[in-house]
C-alpha cells in the first residue's frame, strides 16, 4: 500500500538526505551487508546541481544519487514532464519536437524509455497492493488498430479493466491476418492474426496479478475463442459473462467500462486517433506509448472532474492518493 509516496522497489528520499539502500552494481545484487561510503560530489551538467557521490564498501564501486533516479544520464532531464504531458494529450511526437525544439530521436528515445518505465510502475504498483479486493467484475475486449497500413498490417489490442473503477489491469498487443483478398494461387497471409496468442498472454498475466484474489466474473462479448482461453488462464475461479457485440454501448452495457476506456485512449493518444497520420508505424512503439498512457489513466488522472482525489489506482486499492506525473516517473525502475 502506498503512503505518502509510492513504495516502489527504489524509492528513495533525494537529495541531502538520501542514502542509499542497496549497492546498485550487478555484482553485489544478491549481497547481504550493504554498506557504503560518502565518496565526493559532482556537479550535473544538465542544471549545476550538485550530487552526492557514495561507494560501495563491498565492490568498490562508486555511484551517486543520480544512479537511482529515472533521469539517470538524461542529458535533458527538463523535458520529462513536458513529454510525459504530450504523450497522454494526443500529441505526435513530430509535432512535439518541433514544440520543445528538440530532436525527433530525442522524443522517441524517450517514449522508449517513458514506456517501459510506466510498466515497472504499473507492475510494481500493483504488487505492492496487498488487497486488491475490488477485482470482483473485470471486462475484457479487443481494440483494433495497424501499424503502417490499415489493411495490410491490422493489429489487437485486448485489454482488461476492472469495472467500477475503470482501473487497466493489462493489455497486449498482438497482429490480426490482412484485411485484403489473397492474391490467386497463395494459400494463406503470411501475416497470421495473433488474437488468440494476445488474448492467452494477457488473461495470463491477469490471472498471475490476481493470485490472492476471488475474482467474480469476466465481462466479454461472444466471440468463440474466449471460453476455452479463459479457463486456460483462470480455471474455475472466474465466470464468465458474455454481452452481445451488437447490444446499445451505453453505459448499461457490462462491457461500458472497457468501451470508454477505448474510447478514452482513442482520444488521449495521437496514434489511436482514427484516420489521421499520426497512426502507429510500429506495433513495438504503440505498446511503450499505451503503457504511459494506462499508468497516467490509473495513476494521475482523477477518476471524474467533480472528485479530483479518486484516481482508478486509489479506488482499487494500489495506492492511497492520486500521484503526480513527476512522482510516477521518479525512481530508476529499468536497471539494463
Ligand atoms: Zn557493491
Amino acid at each position: 500500500m502506498v503512503e505518502d509516496r509510492p513504495a516502489l522497489p527504489g524509492a528513495h528520499t533525494y537529495m541531502t538526505r538520501f542514502t542509499p539502500d542497496r549497492c546498485p552494481h550487478p555484482a553485489c545484487e544478491h549481497a547481504v551487508n550493504f554498506q557504503f561510503q560518502r565518496f565526493g560530489r559532482y556537479e550535473r551538467k544538465c542544471d549545476g546541481r550538485e550530487v552526492q557521490r557514495f561507494r560501495c564498501k563491498t565492490c568498490r564501486h562508486s555511484f551517486s544519487i543520480q544512479t537511482f533516479r529515472f533521469d539517470y544520464r538524461q542529458r535533458k532531464p527538463h523535458i520529462n514532464h513536458p513529454v510525459l504531458n504530450a504523450f497522454v494529450s494526443k500529441c505526435t511526437q513530430r509535432q512535439l519536437s518541433r514544440t520543445l525544439l528538440l530532436n525527433r530521436k530525442t522524443i522517441a528515445r524517450r517514449l522508449e524509455q517513458m514506456g517501459r518505465h510506466c510498466e515497472a510502475f504499473h507492475r510494481a504498483a500493483m504488487a505492492t497492493a496487498p488487497s486488491l479486493v475490488h477485482f470482483h467484475s473485470l471486462a475484457m475486449d479487443e481494440l483494433e488498430t495497424f501499424e503502417a497500413n490499415r489493411l495490410q498490417r491490422p493489429l489487437t489490442m485486448p485489454m482488461v479493466v476492472v469495472r467500477g473503477s475503470y482501473f487497466i489491469v493489462d493489455f497486449e498487443v498482438g497482429a490480426l491476418a490482412p484485411r485484403t483478398k489473397r492474391p490467386a494461387g497463395v494459400p494463406r497471409h503470411t501475416r497470421r492474426s495473433e488474437s488468440s496468442k494476445a488474448v492467452a498472454a494477457v488473461l495470463a498475466r491477469v490471472a498471475r496479478a490476481l493470485q490472492a484474489t476471488a475474482v467474480g466474473e469476466l465481462v466479454t462479448d461472444k466471440k468463440k475463442t474466449y471460453p476455452t482461453l479463459i479457463r486456460c488462464a483462470f480455471g474455475r475461479r472466474l465466470q464468465q459473462r458474455t454481452v452481445s457485440a451488437k447490444a446499445e454501448r451505453s453505459n448499461e452495457n457490462p462491457l461500458f467500462a472497457v468501451n470508454l476506456t477505448f474510447a478514452m485512449l482513442r482520444d488521449g493518444i495521437s496514434r489511436l486517433v482514427r484516420r489521421n497520420w499520426a497512426h502507429s508505424k510500429l506495433a513495438a512503439r504503440l505498446v511503450r506509448h499505451a503503457w504511459i498512457w494506462v499508468a497516467w489513466r490509473n495513476y494521475v488522472r482523477p477518476r471524474t472532474v467533480r472528485d479530483p482525489n479518486e484516481t482508478a489506482a486509489t479506488m482499487v486499492g494500489a495506492v492511497s492518493r492520486p500521484l503526480i506525473p513527476m512522482e510516477m516517473i521518479r525512481d530508476r525502475l529499468i536497471w539494463d
